[in-house]
């Protein structure tokens, strides 16, 4: 490699830094990191450090602006100059700081999306990748797998990276090698039997997609025997702790609609599960909460997002249900807590007002972690923060002990308890009582315990 004259670059270098003033003073500026040229005024954001104020590029969000103020001419062929001498590939390979430092800005959203930049990006990643870091190996596969906003797929590069020893005990790569595997990109060679291999083993790592990718393969038959039950029974033994991640977390973000949507399925067409339409919709409703949280936006989704609208209008329909907002009612209650039966999560209770000759109770009741409310009979479902205002009717009767509880529990008769927080009185906070029962769902949401060894 031909070395480059240093000088007099450094000294330009050293006007990206600490150049409030003279940026403010400048008309154009220039990036040697994207080697973009645009006006001075365009330069909103300040990277702040003990060297003092240094503009961040409005094109890339890299301190590596400098302005014409400091009587630098800049031009294309100067920037980049600069840009190879200090961000080439073999001083980036020697210190990959500024790499790591850019492919976080890109992923966090601070640099502008466009073909330049994704170019840079996995240009970068390339190089963290090269030197031995599994997670930019990961993000440069899965582009390459999916295909980026600009850059094409190149199925050949992305089984590159999965294939990587680095990676072989990997979870993540091991559901998209066999993902790429099942859609037959790998070559004739690598088919169903691999894929399931693969999912196999990151399975046995822990992984939650593995498990939802493994009951695809036995819902349809493929490469194992065809077996709806053992398929339901995968989902459903990993369902909680996915559902209470997702709440008390906001973790398997991405896994809560597959799942969901995976469960409303066997429960509307009798799935290795009774038909149960009114626990389809709950989790087609739960299927939906998910596809739209924010930041989750995926075109490859889009299908599933159809066919939740299309599952939920057509039970609706038979069920003569329509969207409405929701009624906080004991269904409502119902059907939104009994996921997290017996599970921790604190609240208080205030504005108790009981009155037996109604037979109806109405109380605030704020949790520590917002819940999922869901309310099938208005097709609802969404978190709700802050305190809920509820209203049950029908009760045999109802007694508060103490205005906190610890969680809640529903009881196999007509009783719903509010337990106490520990340390407090061995009494329950709140136990409800009621003359029908008022729920919808059985007991275990995911499946009839009593009729299962049939
Ligand atoms: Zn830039």
């Amino acid at each position: 490699m031909r070395t480059r004259p240093a000088e007099p670059y450094e000294t330009y270098r050293k006007h990206a830094v600490d150049n409030e003033i003279e940026i403010v003073q400048s008309k154009m500026c220039g990036c040697f990191f994207c080697r973009s040229i645009f006006s001075a005024r365009e330069v909103n954001d300040w990277y702040s450090d003990e060297r003092g104020m240094s503009a961040l590029c409005p094109e890339c969000g890299m301190d590596a602006v400098i302005g014409d103020a400091s009587g630098i001419a800049i031009d294309k062929p100067l920037l980049k100059q600069m840009n190879l001498l200090f961000y080439g590939e073999e001083t980036m390979s020697q210190d990959p700081t500024a790499a790591r430092v850019f492919c976080g800005r890109y992923i966090d959203g601070h640099i502008t999306h466009k073909p330049h930049n994704e170019e840079l990006f996995l240009k970068y990643l390339t190089i963290l990748a090269d030197s031995g870091d599994y997670q930019s190996m990961l993000a440069a596969a899965e582009i390459y797998e999916q295909g980026g906003e600009f850059v094409h797929r190149d199925a050949e590069k992305a089984l590159a990276y999965y294939k990587n020893p680095l990676l072989m005990a990997n979870h993540e790569a091991l559901c998209h090698l066999g993902a790429m595997y099942m859609r037959g990109e790998a070559g004739a060679e690598f088919g169903k039997k691999e894929a399931f291999e693969c999912f196999s083993k990151a399975a046995a790592l822990g992984s939650m997609r593995a498990v939802y990718l493994m009951a695809d393969m036995y819902f349809n038959g493929d490469y194992v025997a065809k077996d709806e039950k053992f398929a339901f029974a995968l989902l459903e033994q990993s369902y909680d702790e996915i559902y209470h991640g997702y709440v008390y977390d906001h973790d398997y973000v991405d896994l809560f609609p597959e799942f969901n949507y995976r469960i409303a399925k066997c429960f509307q067409y009798g799935f290795g599960i009774e038909v149960d339409e009114m626990i389809a919709i709950r989790h087609y409703l739960l299927a939906l909460l998910g596809l739209q949280y924010p930041g989750l936006f995926d075109l490859a989704r889009t299908p599933m997002l159809k066919d939740v609208n299309a599952e939920i209008k057509a039970l609706a329909k038979k069920n003569k249900l329509q969207r409405g907002e929701p009624v906080f009612d004991s269904d409502t209650f119902y059907d939104s807590f009994i996921e997290l039966n017996g599970e921790s999560n604190p609240g208080t209770i205030a504005n108790w007002n009981y009155n037996p000759k109604s037979q109806e109770v109405s109380f605030d009741m704020s949790l520590e972690v917002p819940p999922i409310i869901t309310d099938i009979g208005n097709l609802w479902v969404g978190f709700v923060n802050g305190p809920i205002h509820w209203n049950f009717g029908q009760l045999n009767g109802c007694v508060l002990n103490s205005d906190r509880f610890d969680s809640m529990r529903f009881g196999m008769d007509e009783s719903w308890t509010l337990a106490g927080k520990p340390g407090d009185s061995d009494l329950p906070s709140a136990i409800f009582t009621f003359m029908n029962e008022p729920k919808k769902i059985k007991i275990k949401t995911l499946g009839p315990k009593k009729g299962e060894d049939k």
